[in-house]
């Protein structure tokens, strides 16, 4: 079944314009052949089955396929019709009116959604939805409704993958391993005193043991990975603003999972001296009183890391002698809803990462990652003894718009390497405890970062997650240092002693 597109509108007159019907006339019987078959297949897109002239109006009613879609069309005629009327009549056009705008898109199932913006109806019968547009000139303008015929056909297909897991394929796998342990680590270091439930959700105090481990994990890191492949660090902020998740591409679906950031509504004193007083007569923190004085929020907690970092190239043309670009930051935490997922230190709302962001060409890029697979590959065979795979899943930008599958284009996606945690079981789910992607033009397009070459930038980027690390070491090797290996003991060095409760 093929996509229906049905539009009546009109468009304004600065004057009467029925003296002009004669040459309206003429016109849309030469737009039939001309400006309306431009690019569309013989005998299809778009149709005028009528059109009137009545004061300072002209109405049309279109109907069309998909190659010319209705809405098109009528955008179409605009300014050619204002050109005819305008250099015989001096009659103008000053706007324009949707009364109903039909669509009509195959699907096998009814949309689950019944709230779309700028969407009165949504029906489905006989293999179709059918979608009512409220729009004006404006929304026509800023092409609304493309992006709401985009948004459905996405729906439309995410309903289709029947909500499947995500795409995943194995690319590597090391052998089996030894397991030293089957318990559940988070509840074996908290029973050693290394980590301590905080005061917050998903968070953790980590004491000296942990840290250490981290900071090893980290020197690993530096000295397997950054160093060898010539990152530099620098510090990214922790707190994205919207306009920053906008050119992402995060602001198309991070909603339920990220912690909203609101400022102050002012910082005069005498503004919150309310809700001081409340708190020091009641001690309760008057949070009613609080979401009164709050702004709406600004922005997310850092959520994936690299986002935040693109705003120091943004609008620019990169050097040729920078390419490959390689930076990393390590100065904060991130932070996520993870709701019902959070599960001792390896699904928390406050974790700690290592991320690294590649740029260049897209050869660059491939070959970049290529390098770093091997160097991680190092790392978990020779230093952690791992056992661990990776898999070619759905990228992350695909997975946030709610799509499965993996990109158009090859080489682009998202690489997760997955450990067993054998307390888990022997069929229990594997912990992704890092990735790998290769984001294509996502993030240089999104943020209009250029070549002095002109040839396409790419970039790719790998979160390296201590908490995550932690858990699949511990899970595997387990709490006694004799069992672990002694690469891993001769960075690690001397365990801090901590501290003793009485
Ligand atoms: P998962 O599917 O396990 O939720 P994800 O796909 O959401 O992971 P990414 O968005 O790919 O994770 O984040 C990159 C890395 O950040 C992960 O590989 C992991 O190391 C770390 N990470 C993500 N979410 C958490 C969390 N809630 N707790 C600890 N580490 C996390
Ligand atoms: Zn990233
Ligand atoms: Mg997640």
């Amino acid at each position: 079944m093929e996509p229906y597109f049905h539009l009546k509108g009109e468009y304004k007159t600065s004057a009467p314009v029925s003296a002009a019907r004669a040459d309206i006339e003429k016109f849309i019987e030469e737009a039939k052949a001309t400006i309306l078959q431009k690019g569309v297949p013989a005998g299809r897109g778009a149709k005028i089955i009528a059109w009137d002239v009545k004061d300072n109006a002209i109405s049309f009613d279109i109907e069309s396929d998909r190659y010319l879609r209705a809405h098109d069309a009528f955008i179409r005629l605009r300014k050619p019709l204002a050109g005819a009327l305008g250099k015989k009549y001096k009659i103008g056009i000053r706007g324009a009116e949707v009364e109903e705008f039909i669509v009509k898109l195959p699907s096998e199932q009814a949309l689950r959604q019944t709230k779309i913006p700028y969407v009165k109806k949504i029906e489905f019968a006989d293999g179709m939805i059918t979608l009512s547009l409220d729009v004006g000139e404006a929304q026509l303008e800023n092409k609304v409704p493309d992006r709401i015929i985009s948004l459905i056909e996405d729906k439309i297909a995410a309903q289709g993958f029947g909500g499947k897991a995500e795409h995943w394929s194995l690319l590597w796998e090391s052998p089996k391993k030894e397991m030293k342990f089957n318990s559940d680590p988070t509840v074996e270091a908290e029973k050693r005193g290394w980590i301590k439930r905080a005061a917050g959700r998903g968070q953790w105090i980590h004491g000296p043991q942990m840290t250490q481990v981290f900071r090893t994990f980290e020197k690993i890191v530096l000295e397997e990975v950054i160093k060898p492949l010539g990152y530099v660090e620098m510090v990214f902020p922790k707190l994205d603003v919207w306009d920053v998740l906008k050119h992402s591409g995060h602001a198309k679906g991070v909603y339920p999972e990220v912690y909203y950031v609101s400022p102050p509504k002012t910082r005069d004193p005498a503004f919150w001296e309310e809700v001081i007083d409340n708190y020091k007569v009641t001690l309760e923190v008057p949070l009613d009183l609080i979401s009164e004085k709050i702004d709406k929020p600004i922005g997310a907690l850092c959520y994936a890391q690299c986002p935040s970092f693109w705003p120091f190239l943004q609008g620019r043309t990169i050097a040729e002698d920078s390419f490959p670009i390689k930076v990393f930051d390590r100065s904060g935490t991130s932070h996520r809803y993870e709701s019902g997922g959070i599960h001792g230190m390896e699904r928390v709302d406050e974790f700690h990462r290592i991320e690294l962001v590649f740029i260049g060409t897209p050869e660059q890029v491939l070959a970049h990652s290529k390098d770093m697979q091997e160097c991680y590959k190092h790392i978990f065979n020779d230093i952690l003894d791992l056992e661990w795979r990776m898999a070619w899943v759905t990228p992350w930008f695909m997975a946030q718009e709610g799509l499965t599958g993996i990109a158009e284009k090859k080489d682009v996606g998202t690489i997760d390497f997955e450990a067993p945690l054998p307390y888990r079981g022997k069929d229990g789910e594997w912990l992704e405890f890092q990735n790998l992607s290769v984001n294509g033009d996502k993030y240089p397009k999104g943020f209009n970062v250029k070549s002095q070459s002109g040839k396409d930038v790419w970039s790719g980027c790998s979160g390296v997650g201590l908490e995550r690390w932690a858990s699949t070491f511990f899970a595997q090797k387990g709490f006694e240092q004799k069992d672990w290996p002694d690469a891993f003991r001769e960075r690690l060095g001397e365990m801090p002693k901590g501290i003793r409760f009485m």
